[in-house]
């Protein structure tokens, strides 16, 4: 990969990228168009990458279907498909971190510690391989692009990040990945995280602005479906992520929801009136 990616760029080519860890669905497709657009050779990388997951997380079940992800990606007009083994990644003598000082002491950050090591580590990693001149990340996760923005602004990296809108399925559930895991019962349960999220929009518009007031009622209506506990509700800054106590100004919410043994997070940009 960074043979072909110094080729490339030898021959005065424009790469954008994004990175993924597969089971591929219309969100990271959406993310393929836009980077298509932005230069003249479309990377994907498929790594579902270790160091991001707690010893009690997903990663021996994470869902794979390589076949599947490939064609897809063949659909998209794909120019490499990277996918790299764990082993390629991670050498047995690997011991090199990027960990941030502030950002990932908010949201999944908290009850995640690893992840966002993992994820800084990995894409420092990717960029190094592919690099790209662009990258494409989703909005979906919200935190991760600002980790991501502030790895390259600090540590000077020439690459411009993009983020994309979240896709979500009819019903407003943001898609993901994960999903795979939620049987139809739960289906029900996993859509209050984006009911939360409209009916806090709602309050918003009708003047309750305290955050506080806000996310004790999106906490009550996502409790009061089964098979719910709820791992974080926050209302923060869109830059610092610090909490915020009266949304008086352009705010994000953020939620991590567990759906039986599944976690799932959304998030959207809350603005006053
Ligand atoms: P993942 O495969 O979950 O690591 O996600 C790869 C990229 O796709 C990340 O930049 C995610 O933010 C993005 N992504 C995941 N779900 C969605 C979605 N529903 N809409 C848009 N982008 C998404």
């Amino acid at each position: 990969m960074l043979a072909r990616s110094n080729h490339l760029r030898n021959l005065g080519k424009t790469i954008s990228f994004v990175p993924t860890m597969g089971y591929l669905h219309e969100g990271h497709l959406s993310l393929m168009r836009l980077a298509k657009s932005m230069a003249d050779l479309l990377v994907v990388s498929i790594f579902v990458n270790p160091t991001q997951f707690g010893p009690a997380e997903d990663l021996s079940t994470y869902p794979r279907n390589f076949e599947r992800d490939q064609s897809l990606c063949r659909n998209e007009g794909v120019d490499i498909l990277f996918y790299p083994t764990a082993a390629e990644m991670y050498g047995p003598r690997f011991q090199t971190f990027i960990t941030l000082e502030q950002l990932p002491h908010h949201l999944c950050g908290i009850s995640r510690p690893v992840f966002f090591k993992g994820v800084a580590t990995v894409v420092t990693k990717l960029f190094h391989i592919v690099k790209p001149h662009t990258a494409v990340f989703g909005q979906k996760d919200y935190q991760q692009v600002r980790i991501i923005q502030q790895m390259v602004e600090d540590m000077d990296m020439d690459i411009q990040i993009t983020s994309g809108p979240t896709v979500r399925e009819t019903d407003g559930l943001a898609m993901s990945s994960r999903n795979a895991y939620l049987s139809a019962s739960q289906r029900p349960s996993a859509l209050t995280l984006y009911q939360a999220i409209c009916q806090t929009k709602n309050f918003l518009e009708s003047g309750l602005t305290d955050a506080k007031i806000l996310i004790q009622k999106a906490a009550n209506l996502i409790l009061s479906f089964p098979d719910t506990s709820i791992d974080y509700i926050a209302i923060c800054d869109p830059d610092s992520l610090e909490d915020m106590q009266t949304i008086d100004r352009p705010a994000v919410m953020a939620l991590a929801v567990k759906v039986g043994k599944t976690r799932l997070i959304d998030n959207m940009m809350l603005s006053p009136r």
